[in-house]
């Protein structure tokens, strides 16, 4: 269809797949050789139980001033947006000085995790830098919006946390379940670190994303122990998105002991979900959680992390996104913020050091809404709010590349 679509207008579009049932699509309106922008999406989707939806989840059912579907919020809307802002650039002739490019990948949902390189973004910047490498990008991620004080603040995703994953190891001695007293049992030491690291709350610190939110939000930066409960006496969604910035968080998530009942565990494994902020290495965090969990029988090992990148505020696509979002309505601001959670934005800062963006403002719809229907039933996105992305992609690519 995105073919079919780029051809109907004149727009030169290649396919690069591992596999060719796979392929991730790169279009590009040729420019001068001044720097480029990407506009990057994916074409995957998580599955969708149609006996949880309303509508047929493939129907793209327009209801109401809706699309339905699966997808149409993750991330079709802006995959069809961005490929509808390429082609009426391409159409009104626009003179670029450096390449727009379209970049829809196939495989960010799900491959691309640990020594799988996946079939997606991974793969393309491995083994086809020169379809991948961009200087700017817009990607999914941001765009949410937030009403503070009466004031609308819009979301940009800068930056990204980290998911650094540990397992805790840890050793006791095995034995016959019916003399408990004989053995010293894994579980039970460590359920008590458990609940250590579930509990365990790290002091707050302002990374610059958060200093830069806070400013916006409140006219000045708090100290940073204060600045949780200020943003939740604002606007608990505000506090929802703030509380990720603020320090890194762990989680315990799995467990592993013995596989039988009448046996005693020797050893306990717990994996916990770690998320550290952008630029943090497990080696800044972990004496903090040794410490918390005192000497004992136990060893720490990380699992190899991923994200954790982040891009500069003052940029020309900064500016030009803080400009666009001024004129979406009354008093409209332009926040950045670091996602708790990883995208594809990674991959291009890290290879070619692209500043990445996650960015598409989502108005009509409500931004709780469309929070929570990301990856769960009834997934749709207003038509006015994919009219808007088209307005917000062709203002930035104009702003970057126009001459
Ligand atoms: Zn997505």
């Amino acid at each position: 269809m995105l073919r079919a679509y780029f051809a109907r207008n004149g727009i030169e579009c290649s396919f690069y797949g591992r596999t060719p049932e796979r392929p991730n699509v790169v279009a590009r309106l040729r420019g001068g050789d001044g720097p480029s922008l990407c506009l990057l999406s994916h074409t995957d989707t998580v599955l969708a139980d149609p006996r949880e939806w309303e509508r047929d989840p493939w129907s793209g059912e327009v209801v109401a001033g809706e699309v339905w579907g699966r997808g149409a919020l993750d991330m079709k809307g802006q995959v069809a947006a961005s490929a509808v802002a390429l082609a009426s650039l391409r159409r009104e002739g626009v003179e670029l000085a450096g390449d727009l490019v379209f970049c829809s990948v196939a495989d960010e949902e799900v491959g691309g995790v640990g020594d799988d390189v996946g079939y997606g973004l991974r793969w393309l910047v491995e083994a086809h830098p020169e379809a991948a490498r961009c200087d700017y990008a817009l990607n999914e991620g941001g765009g949410e919006r937030l009403v503070i004080g009466g004031r609308p603040f819009y979301l940009c995703a800068t930056a990204e946390k980290r998911s650094s994953p540990f397992r805790l190891r840890v050793r006791g001695r095995s034995g016959h379940a019916s003399m408990p007293g004989i053995a010293d049992n894994a579980l039970v030491k460590a359920a008590r670190y458990v609940t250590t690291l579930g509990e365990l709350r790290p002091e707050p610190r302002l990374i610059p994303e958060a200093r830069a939110f806070l400013e916006a939000l409140l006219g000045r930066a708090p100290e940073p122990a204060e600045a949780l409960a200020l943003a939740r006496s604002h606007d608990p969604l505000a506090a929802a998105a703030l509380e990720p910035l603020l320090a890194f968080t762990l989680a315990p998530t799995m467990i592993e002991a013995s596989h039988k009942h009448n046996v005693i565990p020797g050893l306990c494994e717990v994996t916990v979900d770690c998320r550290l902020l952008p630029e943090q290495e497990p080696g800044d965090v972990e004496p903090l959680i040794r410490a918390a969990l005192g000497h004992g029988d136990y060893e720490l090992e990380w699992e190899e992390g991923v994200g954790g990148t982040r891009s500069p505020l003052a940029t020309p696509l900064w500016d030009a996104l803080a400009a666009f979002t001024a004129g979406i309505e009354e008093g409209a601001t332009l926040v950045p913020f670091a996602c708790p959670g990883f995208t594809d934005s990674h991959y291009l800062r890290e290879a070619f050091g692209t500043v990445a963006y996650g960015f598409f403002p989502i108005k009509e719809m409500d931004t709780r809404l469309a929070i929570e229907l990301v990856h769960s039933a009834n997934e749709r996105i207003a038509i006015a709010d994919l009219e808007l992305g088209v307005d917000m992609l062709r203002a930035a690519a104009l702003a970057l590349l126009g001459r």
